[in-house]
């Protein structure tokens, strides 16, 4: 019998990729064999990064979970509603972490949303991880404006990105 591939498709800003995603990415390999990263762009939500650089950083930082765990990975933008681009990309299930109880409610909400609308798609938690826990790319972002360190929540790649779009 050949082989069932199982995509999973994880949406969300990445503005920029922190070491909470790449946990729940890299959890994933878990969960599916493939998964596709989904870089939302909205009109009206404004990104410090560009969504081009945001797939960049994705590709760079995640290779390595590919080389260690052999899950495949695609990173993709996507526009609109976050079923329409899972169901794109041939996921049948749709990756999310959660972080605390606001995470809880919203998510919760949000898959019960998706669920009526397309009723094929699961969606997957993963609980955070105790030490990726109290990461937000919101409070990096903050952080990093103020001068702070970041090592301690991105990889070194997002780090020189987020210097380089402050400066500019
Ligand atoms: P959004 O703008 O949709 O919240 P994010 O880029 O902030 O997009 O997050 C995308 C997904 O990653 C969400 O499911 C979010 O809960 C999850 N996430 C973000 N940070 C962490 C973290 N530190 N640990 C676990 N999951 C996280």
């Amino acid at each position: 019998m050949a082989a069932m591939t199982r995509t999973g498709f994880y949406p969300g800003s990445f503005d920029p990729i922190t070491f909470g995603h790449l946990d729940i990415i890299a959890r994933s390999a878990r969960v599916v064999d493939k998964l596709v990263v989904g870089v939302g762009i909205h009109e009206g939500k404004q990104a410090l990064l560009t969504a081009d650089q945001r797939v960049a950083l994705i590709e760079a930082v995640t290779r390595p979970i590919t080389e260690h765990s052999g899950l495949k990975i695609a990173v993709a933008t996507f526009k609109g509603l976050a079923v329409e681009a899972a169901k794109q990309a041939h996921a049948t299930v749709i990756i999310r972490g959660l972080r605390d109880s606001s995470d809880f409610d919203y998510e919760v909400q949000m898959a019960q949303m998706n669920g009526s609308l397309a009723p094929e798609l699961e969606t997957v938690f993963l609980a955070a991880s105790q030490a990726t826990r109290m990461i937000a790319s919101s409070l990096v972002k903050q952080i990093a404006r103020m001068g702070g360190d970041t090592a301690l929540f991105l990889p070194s790649e997002a780090q020189a990105a987020l210097r380089a779009a402050l400066s500019r």
